[in-house]
């Protein structure tokens, strides 16, 4: 049943194509970025993240991540530039985190794991909505940003703060005027490559905007990602797993390029 994955022994990532045969694909996500087989592409941009206007909404625990939410009815807060030829509007982001440091990231980079990934999601504007963009090979963009662990990173504090009033799966809370610029590494400078959503549905959907740059997270900050849970209030209480897809050298779509 679709809505029965997760990152267990039986339902685990060997075990979506059961259900979505895309997982299979020829442009499937997360892959390692090999930095020296990524070559210097000059016809790439500089991103231009335009956050300015943007309004978060709700934070929410969907039993997989947390979600922050965005009113996306505008193009209050965009992403352009880069490889992408159109505008995307940001409707949410979410980490994948590991349940020790050593690993959480969904890409790899030359094999090393990161201890968390941030995933900002954007849909392109000229296909209306999220649910007609994801249907779409050029529908979404995702900006990645790796996480490590060391100084704490402000900009995520209010995040973090807010994560004890969604500690199961369901639970969501009020979470506005947050600004994601916070989130962000000084560069970004990134790899980019033709992939698709990390989880279930796996749509091919996804142009990837991997920056080079990681931020630094206290270890504190991280281990309340880890003291969420996602079950259910009422039921038996197990901490929050997640266990990365298995490797693919690369996903067929294209190898990661890189714009500087
Ligand atoms: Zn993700």
């Amino acid at each position: 049943m679709s809505h029965h994955w997760g990152y267990g022994p039986h339902n685990g990532p060997e075990h979506w194509h059961k259900d979505f045969p895309i997982a299979k694909g020829h442009r499937q996500s997360p892959v390692d970025i090999d930095t020296k087989a990524a070559a210097h592409d000059p016809a790439l941009k500089p991103l231009t993240v335009s956050y300015e206007q943007v309004a978060s909404r709700r934070i929410l625990n969907n039993g997989h991540s947390f979600n922050v939410e965005f009113d996306d009815s505008q193009n209050t807060a965009v992403l352009k530039g880069g490889p992408l030829a159109d505008t995307y509007r940001l409707v949410q982001f979410h980490f994948h985190w590991g349940s020790c440091d050593g690993q959480g990231s969904e890409h790899t980079v030359d094999q090393e794991k990161y201890a968390a990934e941030l995933h900002l999601v954007h849909w392109n504007t000229k296909y209306g909505d999220f649910g007609t963009a994801v249907k779409q090979p050029d529908g979404l963009a995702v900006l990645g940003v790796f996480l490590k662990v060391g100084d704490a990173k402000p900009g995520l504090q209010k995040v973090v703060d807010a994560l004890c009033s969604i500690k199961t799966k369901g639970k969501s809370a009020a979470f506005t005027g947050f600004d994601p610029c916070g989130l962000l590494p000084g560069c970004l400078d990134y790899w980019t490559y033709p992939g698709s959503l990390t989880t279930p549905p796996l749509l091919e959907c996804v142009t990837w905007i991997v920056l080079r740059e990681p931020i630094s997270v206290s270890s504190e900050q991280i281990n309340t990602f880890r003291q969420l849970s996602f079950n259910k209030e009422e039921e038996p209480g197990q901490l929050s797993t997640m266990q990365r897809r298995g490797g693919r050298c690369f996903a067929g779509g294209g190898l990661p390029v890189r714009n500087d």
